[in-house]
């Protein structure tokens, strides 16, 4: 995965709020939280909604890594967010919609939110609620020390994309059908999920060929097969089967929330084999 050397990053679309005291007991909301958290979606870990709300205790601590490759790291993404929002501002216009910009928290530990108070065990999620996707960059760690992905470059930025994916369906009025508060191999909440690697998919697919706003480059400047295989190996780590293999011991799918491996790796391959949002119907 290559970017463009004179990318003009537009760094509004990521708020950082790490190091700064962030308020995480208290939810911004008034009444509904409930229904706002189960609006949270946990898009990764194995956790139900209803489970959001509840991860306390202080997640175990990410690895420092150099100043340096702090800052890549953190360029990396607000790369990958404009790119993303590049790609479907440009897909919404072309038909006919318009998008509605979404930003990037990165947080460490705990966040408040319009969706209640999280930490990071949750993992990366979007909140409908103040539209915003959050994200503890410890997570990428994890991809690779505790769910045995590759965590390339590319694997990063699938996870910013599905995301992106939950912001497209918060739109499209799709993220609503998550919320029903039922898990297994058939419930929407899967469905849901298998749509966002779809949509993910489909950014990959564009993403070389989108002219950034700012400059009129395309921000990714290459992707490679093996930048794809990153990203179908980390949807495949984030399975709900080999989680579960992975720390219950056994595989359970009336418990699923997100989708098998096997699923999630497909439909992120069939967004990008297709390109074409209207083909990630994970509901038919
Ligand atoms: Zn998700």
């Amino acid at each position: 995965m290559r970017f463009d050397d004179d990318a003009d990053l537009d760094t509004s679309e990521v708020r950082d709020v790490r190091g700064g005291r962030v308020p995480g007991g208290k939810a911004t909301v008034g009444g509904g939280v409930v229904g706002f958290i189960a609006l949270v979606l946990g898009l990764l870990l194995g956790v139900g909604p209803e489970q959001l709300g509840l991860a306390s205790g202080d997640p175990e601590p990410v690895a420092t890594s150099s100043s340096a490759a702090r800052i890549e790291q953190s360029c990396r993404i607000v790369a990958v967010v404009n790119s993303v929002q590049d790609f479907w501002r440009a897909e919404y216009e072309r038909r006919g919609g318009r998008y509605g910009d979404a930003r990037t928290v990165v947080f460490t530990h705990r966040v408040g939110t319009a969706c209640g108070p999280a930490t990071s065990a949750v993992g990366p999620f979007y909140c409908p609620g103040d539209r915003q996707v959050y994200l503890d960059l410890g997570f990428f760690d994890e991809l690779r020390t505790k769910f045995g992905s590759s965590g390339g470059p590319f694997a990063q930025a699938y996870v910013v994309a599905h995301e992106y994916g939950h912001h497209v369906q918060n739109m499209t009025g799709t993220l609503a059908r998550a919320q029903d508060g039922r898990a297994g191999a058939n419930s929407d909440a899967v469905r849901v999920e298998l749509q966002a690697d779809c949509y993910a998919g489909v950014w990959a697919r564009h993403a070389t060929s989108t002219p950034d706003e700012k400059t009129g480059r395309p921000l990714l400047t290459s992707l490679t097969e093996a930048d794809i295989r990153d990203g179908l190996d980390a949807a495949a780590a984030v399975g709900d089967d080999r989680i579960q293999e992975r720390f219950q011991g056994r595989v359970t799918p009336e418990n699923w929330t997100h989708g098998s491996a096997a699923q999630r790796g497909e439909w992120f391959a069939t967004g990008f084999r297709t390109g074409d949002m209207a083909r990630c119907n994970t509901f038919r």
